[in-house]
């Protein structure tokens, strides 16, 4: 293209006279066209969501005491077992550390808790350490 030197006028590399203010354009340099220069908006790279897959950590001693206490707390619970609700209330407290298998040790130590209080309100009941009331209810007694 030819600038004018008179306007500044960008013109055809094929102008002779400057559509602009007419200048003659014959002698003028034909120069290079400008580089677009658009500010090049800061490349802003979108984050960089590369799936990784999430490596598999490997079992840890929290994971696995979760789920011992998950599954004895349930034992406990339906057997009744005395012996094992506590090894349930246990191994889901250190299951508790583990963090993947955190929503099992919470299962895992309502269930055996709720099992522990199932089991000592059945004792307290059968051993008549209850007041007759609470057993039987108020207007029954
Ligand atoms: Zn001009």
């Amino acid at each position: 293209m030819k600038v004018c030197p008179n306007c500044n006028h960008s013109n055809m590399d094929s102008a002779s006279f400057c559509t602009t203010c007419g200048m003659d354009l014959t002698n003028t340099p034909i120069q290079p066209e400008p580089i677009q220069t658009v500010p090049s908006a800061p490349q802003v790279m979108p984050p960089v969501t590369v799936y990784q897959p999430k490596e598999q950590e490997p079992y840890s001693w929290p994971d696995v005491c979760a789920i011992i206490g998950f599954i004895s707390s349930l034992v406990g619970l339906f057997w009744c077992s005395v012996v094992l609700l506590p090894v349930g209330v246990i191994f889901s407290l250190l299951g508790f550390m583990g963090h993947r298998t955190r929503g099992l040790a919470i299962a895992g130590l309502t269930i055996s808790l709720i099992g522990t209080l199932i089991k000592v309100c059945v004792v307290m009941t059968q051993s008549n350490l209850l007041p007759d009331w609470v057993v039987k209810g108020i207007f029954n007694a």
